[in-house]
């Protein structure tokens, strides 16, 4: 039997083998919700149990899906297509090892600009206002291009928002200007903020505990000008993340 949660703890899940093995999928939808791409296992919803919902939120994402996620932390959790006895829940909420792999990638020509699917980032484009949304669009803003660095995280907390593994880059958070903003915030346990959209569950951004500022790269809606440059906490990734893209990788951050 596999456990899964978000972050807070307020979904638990429980899931009882065969898995179908784990799908990266860089659709839109997903880079939205979990600020950079999604990675995602499933079983038959007999096989699947909420041993704790209080937190979970719904939101129809299109015509044929919704996706769950936690209103109180913002983690990315499930992916439900509609009229279909099957689930998905992200491979990064699993708790434990998973003893899965990463089999497939979907959607790949929607990735970001920031990073390749698979291989080193391409050349950064040129951006000079990069406009940022949620998914479902309740929140929107611009800010100076263009992205610049960006950095991948795997640690533990990272992990579950994001439902696979983050990617952020760092912002200077007076020169954000919102044209429609509804966050919610949840304090981490390093005394740090993570925004996410209470309607939706986007991963919106990071305050650290020493004020500064990121903002997740998979909610740029435009050219970023971004190029992913390391992974960072590689000591607390996933097992079925396999980082063979050449960057630095630093174990604790
Ligand atoms: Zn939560
Ligand atoms: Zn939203
Ligand atoms: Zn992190």
């Amino acid at each position: 039997m596999m456990r899964g949660s978000c972050l807070c703890g307020a979904v638990a899940f429980e899931a009882d083998p065969p898995y179908r093995e784990v799908v990266a999928c860089h659709c839109t939808q997903c880079r939205k919700t979990s600020g950079h791409y999604w990675a995602a296992a499933s079983v038959t919803h007999d096989r699947f149990r909420l041993s704790e919902k209080r937190g979970l939120a719904w939101f129809r994402s299109s015509t044929s899906a919704t996706r769950g996620f936690c209103r109180d932390c913002g983690a990315s959790l499930f992916w439900q297509p509609e009229g279909e006895a099957r689930i998905s829940f992200a491979a990064g909420c699993i708790d434990g090892p998973t003893g899965l792999s990463l089999e497939a990638h979907w959607y790949a020509e929607d990735a970001g600009d920031y990073y390749r699917p698979e291989g080193p980032p391409p050349p950064p484009t040129r951006a000079e206002t990069l406009h940022g949304s949620c998914l479902c669009g309740a929140n929107r803003f611009t800010l100076p291009g263009p992205m610049g660095a960006v950095t991948a995280c795997h640690c533990s907390q990272c992990r579950k928002t994001s439902g696979h593994y983050a990617a952020s880059f760092d912002v200077d958070e007076a020169s954000v200007v919102w044209q429609a903003r509804k966050t919610a915030s949840f304090t981490t346990p390093g005394g740090g903020s993570r925004s996410f959209c209470p309607d939706c569950g986007s991963s919106l951004g990071f305050r650290a505990a020493d004020g500064s500022f990121s903002i997740e790269a998979g909610v740029i809606d435009n050219p970023t000008g971004g190029m992913l440059t390391s992974h960072i906490f590689t000591a607390d990734k996933a097992d079925y993340v396999v980082l063979d893209d050449g960057l630095p990788q630093e174990p604790q951050g």
